[in-house]
């Protein structure tokens, strides 16, 4: 098993990061303190990844570093730090970290940092060819690139994101906070209507019918569907 460990005392921000490393093919174990996560780390000696919250009651981030470091070499550390606190980046990597994402990420930084330094530390990340078919559209997540019957459909970022969460979850409602949090990360605070306006814009371009949409179809009152 690709095992990651998870240390981050707020709830949401924990729940976001294990379920885009589940999706990435992760095995995630959880923490909410220090003390937890070393309990889990000595319980799981396989973990070769931990992702380390820095702001943390009672024992913090960097603590938990330098006694993981000083117990095993060989585990990768990424420590999950606050724009605001650009000294933690230094701080990080002398305690002994291999890299920090910034505060919010995107979980596609994410899954690539982890991905990154799971292949670092001697293993072969989890995925395929990193193409989700489904006919007749044919998502790259390698090159960010998605066709329909064998054409280029020109996407930016942010509707690449929108169209990967929908093709991972097909026939599953998914609510439009889910969608905002998922694609623009718990940390942002403007309005949900950017999911309708980004939805709208993928219609154009992946339907056949926008009008009559049958591929991203609207669940009322909650959110929408990829397909059927
Ligand atoms: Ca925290």
């Amino acid at each position: 098993m690709k095992k990651v460990l998870v240390l981050e005392d707020e709830d949401n921000i924990r729940s976001f990061v294990v379920i885009n490393l589940r999706r990435a093919g992760y095995d995630t174990l959880e923490a909410s303190s220090g003390e937890e996560a070393l309990e889990v780390v000595k319980r799981n000696p396989d973990i070769r990844v931990a992702l380390l919250d820095v702001m943390l009651p009672g024992m913090d981030g960097f603590e938990v570093c330098r006694r993981l470091r000083a117990d095993n070499g060989k585990i990768g550390i990424i420590m999950l730090t606050a724009r605001t606190q650009e000294m933690d980046k230094v701080t990080g990597l002398m305690t002994g970290a291999d890299d920090y994402v910034t505060k919010p990420f995107s979980p596609a930084e994410l899954t690539a940092r982890v991905d990154a330094l799971y292949r670092r530390t001697g293993g072969e990340p989890p995925l395929d060819d990193g193409i989700i078919r489904q006919d007749p559209f044919q998502l790259n997540t390698r090159n960010r690139t998605l066709e329909k019957n064998g054409q280029r459909i020109k996407l930016t970022q942010v509707e690449y994101t929108v169209m990967k969460l929908l093709m991972d979850n097909p026939g599953k409602a998914l609510s439009r906070d889910e969608i905002l949090e998922t694609v623009w990360g718990s940390d942002y605070f403007g309005d949900v209507k950017i999911v309708d306006v980004n939805i709208r814009r993928l219609r154009l371009k992946v339907e056949d019918d926008p009008t009559n949409p049958t591929y991203i179809t609207t669940v009322w009152g909650y959110g929408y569907k990829w397909g059927f």
